[in-house]
């Protein structure tokens, strides 16, 4: 075999077209051969039908197919978010323009730890978090791997700015990240605060501020990964405010809503923060990964600093090289800004708020449905984009069993959530492209595999 060629350069191009010819017509195969929203038969055939396909990883002698045996392979057995009745979780649909923008990410490889590794695409990073940071109300942004990264950095940060007694103060609807994050940190144990109406109770947030000794770091959620419901931010802030307490907010899924006449004013609050995590690999239609840390004082950034002299040599900042390393926790970097930037461009304001005002209008249809329907019982109207639903009468167990069932039998993909003491199936609707007959089609699927197995 000669020398494999190279995705840049003047011959890259001519060498990637091939391939991606290659690449799309195995994406053609395998989402033709798989035929739904996941592959039908669970872990243990899909991983079988997997190992047959690919054979020898390994072998002594390259195979030339390998390309399109390992797409169509994978292709064939994806759970597909741009099929309607996939919908367990925050899991979107990337649109085409940024997945494309994201080749030229890899083709280019900038590596944004240094200037001389990422000069236009750093530029461009710039652009984006500055842009993005204050559409949303804040300063300036640091691009991560997701809301995780984010919210770790935030703690970071909060830690940073008042010490390592720091305690975090958590609705019960936080995300996970948020008190792993403190343990990652070495941060005294979270508290959180009960939250049984989904959201954070403000007279019980200042309850607790009132009872346990600072410095505070208080994290709220707009976009609860269960119900997708808002806490309510000002009175919040207000909380925060009267107590001198820091306050970062998770944004993770609702943070687009920014971008919506209609839905903006929901966000009410947020440019309160100190800290704000948006995740654009959510309800913003990137390819994983896409998330962002806006901050509202960028003096809160410089502990993030480092000399690495290969890196950033203090003669060649004093020269006028920018210094990237300070902006991350990691080292090498993928030019994630790049898909991001490519969407907000090609679609702008106006078609972002499409589509976020569509997926939240899917919600209150499939919403609509449910409550049509005597055999299914609605957790609550839809906030944003999620709808929780169940069999009525059925217990829980039934309710996990049929959820095991969908997916295995690769029919729908819905998600789960304990809430008011009862587990829900959990639609997390993404896809700006669902009909009102998918969501149909999806209730009809709950609902046949609820009264007994699939029909032949
Ligand atoms: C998804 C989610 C996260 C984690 O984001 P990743 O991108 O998966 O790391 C954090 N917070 C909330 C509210 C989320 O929904």
């Amino acid at each position: 075999m000669s020398t494999p060629p190279l995705a840049s350069g003047p011959h890259g191009p001519g060498a990637l077209r091939p391939l991606l010819h290659t690449v799309l017509d195995a994406l053609q195969d395998g989402t033709r051969a798989r035929g739904g929203p996941l592959p039908a038969g669970g872990p243990d055939k899909t991983a079988a039908h997997l190992r047959d396909a690919v054979g020898d990883l390994l072998p002594e002698h390259g195979d030339p197919d390998a390309l399109r045996t390992l797409v169509t392979a994978v292709a064939a057995g994806s759970a597909d978010p741009a099929d309607p009745l996939c919908a367990a979780h925050l899991h979107c649909p990337p649109l085409a323009v940024a997945t494309a923008a994201d080749l030229a990410a890899s083709a280019l490889n900038p590596s944004l730890d240094s200037w001389d590794q990422a000069p236009a695409a750093s530029a461009l990073e710039t652009l984006l978090t500055r842009t993005l940071a204050r559409h949303a109300g804040l300063t300036d942004a640091l691009v991560t791997t997701g809301g995780t990264e984010s919210n770790h950095l935030a703690l970071l940060l909060a830690r940073e700015a008042h010490g390592a007694g720091l305690r975090l103060v958590h609705g019960a609807n936080a995300h996970h990240s948020l008190p792993r994050a403190a343990w990652l940190l070495g941060l005294p144990d979270p508290v959180a605060v009960p939250a049984p109406a989904g959201t954070l109770d403000p007279a019980a947030l200042d309850a607790a501020l009132t009872h346990l000794p600072g410095p505070h770091l208080v994290a709220a959620t707009a976009g609860t990964t269960d119900a997708g419901l808002i806490d309510p931010l000002p009175d919040i802030a207000d909380v925060c405010a009267a107590h001198a307490a820091r306050l970062h907010i998770d944004a993770s899924y609702a943070g687009p809503l920014l971008f919506s006449p209609t839905h903006r004013a929901r966000l009410d609050g947020l440019d309160a923060a100190h800290t704000v995590t948006l995740d654009l690999h959510k309800l913003g239609w990137q390819p994983i990964a896409a998330g962002l840390l806006a901050v509202r004082d960028p003096a809160d950034l410089t502990p993030l600093h480092l000399d690495a002299d290969y890196l950033n040599a203090p003669d060649d900042t004093a020269a006028g090289i920018p210094d990237l390393l300070g902006r991350s926790l990691r080292t090498s970097r993928r030019p994630d800004t790049l898909k991001i930037a490519a969407t907000l461009k090609t679609l702008g304001r106006r078609g972002l708020a499409t589509l976020v005002d569509q997926v939240l209008a899917h919600a209150q249809t499939l919403a609509d449905l449910v409550t049509a329907e005597p055999r299914l019982d609605l957790y609550d109207r839809p906030t944003l984009s999620t709808v929780l639903l169940r069999p009525a009468h059925a217990p829980d167990t039934t309710v996990a069993e049929l959820r095991r069932r969908l997916i295995t039998d690769g029919r729908a993909v819905l998600g789960r959530a304990h809430l008011d003491g009862r587990l829900w199936l959990k639609a997390t609707l993404l896809n700006p492209h669902t009909r009102p007959a998918d969501l149909t089609l999806l209730l009809d699927r709950i609902l046949e595999r609820t009264e007994g197995p699939a029909p032949a």
